[in-house]
């Protein structure tokens, strides 16, 4: 959880991994961590103003270390295809090398044979969405927007992208949404 995430998402993911028959939804915060957006003056040319430098350096050296404690050999991300096409932390190559970097430091992530894996990788957006129906994910309780709120403001970057993606795949999306927001400034 990083400096400006919307405290919405942070509830989603909670009622999301409850309804998935989540064990232990643990939330470490890392309050300095922050979006290009709050850097003013720092040019990270056509990456959105979401992107957080290093970050899934950063996120999966967390994971690896509460694996490490807790025992638990896999981490998964729910990286999809539209994401690897922008973040390069997102690709093969780094989610390889850094499996092997996780091993290389701790001989019982080595032992245990640490696997980083990415069911959705392959996944456009709306083939996600797609899966999700049919897998019965509660999609009306996750959350995209990138402000907080009682709904989904409808004019942000995550919110239009959600809407998109839904739309292509077919599906009718139960979240309420803020439309009036559409045209405001995106972030
Ligand atoms: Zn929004």
């Amino acid at each position: 959880m990083y400096g400006g995430i919307a405290p919405a998402e942070v509830r989603a993911a909670k009622a999301v991994s409850q309804a998935a028959g989540v064990t232990e939804h643990r939330i470490f915060r890392m309050p300095d961590l922050r979006e290009a957006s709050d850097m003013p003056g720092s040019d990270f040319g056509e990456l959105p103003p979401t992107y957080i430098p290093v970050r899934n350096s950063i996120f999966y050296a967390v994971a690896a270390s509460i694996a490490e404690e807790t025992g638990s050999w896999t981490l998964i991300g729910g990286h999809n295809r539209n994401d690897s096409e922008v973040f390069e932390d997102t690709r093969t190559e780094f989610f390889e090398l850094t499996q092997k970097a996780l091993r290389a430091g701790s001989s019982r992530l080595r032992a245990a044979r640490l696997e980083l894996v990415r069911p959705l990788s392959k996944l456009r957006k709306h083939e996600v969405i797609r899966l999700a129906v049919e897998l019965g994910v509660p999609l009306g309780q996750t959350w995209s927007c990138h402000r907080d709120g009682p709904v989904h403001c409808g004019g942000c970057a995550g919110c239009l992208g959600r809407k998109e993606a839904f739309e292509r795949a077919g599906v009718s999306d139960e979240v309420s949404a803020d439309f009036s927001g559409i045209g405001r400034k995106t972030s």
